[in-house]
């Protein structure tokens, strides 16, 4: 695809300005096969990551029927609890922990093939066996159609964006590198408390050694309520850390001691990632912060970048 034709085809908006990032584009050096449980049915699936031509992005291939679903804002449904995908009746839930890994590793094309439930697996809770994945396989520079490599470019916000729901809100500035401040409030749990967690300068490196292991967390007393409305069938103490309200964390020890608020941010990227068209980065380059965000407002500050809201 001509250099021209790639950025004629990404989404503007006067809060955005797609600027080239001196990479190209890249994608796996060989295939990715991961199985395990997963969270909100609870049945097992399979991912298979193969490589992808520069320029098509990240997509699933699921359902009976192997539709196609690309990894973009514009086939996002629901957002209670974990990330969903549909597309032409097919879908695919909780895309979030494997979407960071990709964006943030720099996996900008990659076809993903989801067997079984129409979920991606849970495994550890965190994004951890992903990146080691990525890392043992390794990556290449994508090549389009006729052999050509093709230049990675990435959103620059251009002025303050925000997005907010009662007391919680997404808030990005501009800034010439990528900057992510999360806050997380459980004042019924004292364990977990007020926590803010600022990455110093959020790259590959850090993302792998900072974000990347933190599990996904939970509430011991609202557990009973979420598996009544037959969500997380799948949790367990081997892919979540549990906080009861009196007794504190039920299975330690944590990774960090603000392992919650860090995967909040893994989370944040995940759905980022969401803004990702053709290959380029989805995460936009600015200082965003964030606090008592999830999913929903996550895809909101997606849509209101892209100018859909
Ligand atoms: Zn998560």
């Amino acid at each position: 695809m001509p250099f021209a034709r790639v950025f004629n085809t990404l989404r503007t908006s006067t809060s955005i300005s797609w600027k080239p990032t001196g990479k190209l584009q890249q994608t796996l050096a060989s295939v990715i096969e991961r199985s395990g449980k997963t969270l909100h049915s609870g049945a097992f699936s399979t991912a298979k990551l193969f490589p992808a031509m520069a320029g098509e992005g990240r997509f699933f291939v699921c359902g009976d029927r192997r539709s196609i679903i690309p990894a973009s804002i514009d086939f996002v449904t629901e957002t209670a609890l974990c990330t969903t995908l549909c597309r032409d009746g097919a879908r695919i839930r909780t895309v979030e922990h494997l979407l960071s890994a990709l964006e943030a590793t720099g996996v900008d094309n990659c076809r993903i093939e989801i067997f079984g439930a129409d979920e991606v697996p849970l495994l550890d809770g965190s994004a951890r066996e992903w990146v080691e994945a990525i890392e043992q396989v390794s990556l290449c520079a994508a090549k389009d159609h006729n052999g050509n490599s093709i230049d990675k470019m990435a959103p620059f916000l251009q002025e303050p964006v925000h997005v907010w729901r009662n007391d919680s809100f997404v808030a990005a500035f501009p800034s010439s590198e990528l900057h992510i401040t999360y806050g997380i409030n459980f004042p019924q749990v004292p364990t977990i408390g007020c926590q803010w967690f600022s990455s110093v300068a959020m790259d590959d490196y850090f993302y792998a050694k900072q974000i990347a292991s933190s599990r996904t967390f939970c509430i011991y007393e609202e557990v009973e309520q979420l598996l009544s409305a037959g969500l997380i069938q799948g949790g367990s103490a081997e892919n979540a850390i549990v906080c009861s309200t009196s007794k504190g964390w039920l299975n330690p020890p944590l990774r960090f001691p603000d392992e919650p608020c860090r995967h909040k941010v893994l989370d944040l990227l995940g759905d980022l990632s969401l803004f990702a068209q053709n290959g380029n980065q989805g995460i936009p380059i600015a200082h965003i912060v964030a606090y008592k965000g999830g999913h929903s407002l996550h895809a909101e500050f997606v849509r209101r970048l892209s100018g859909l809201s």
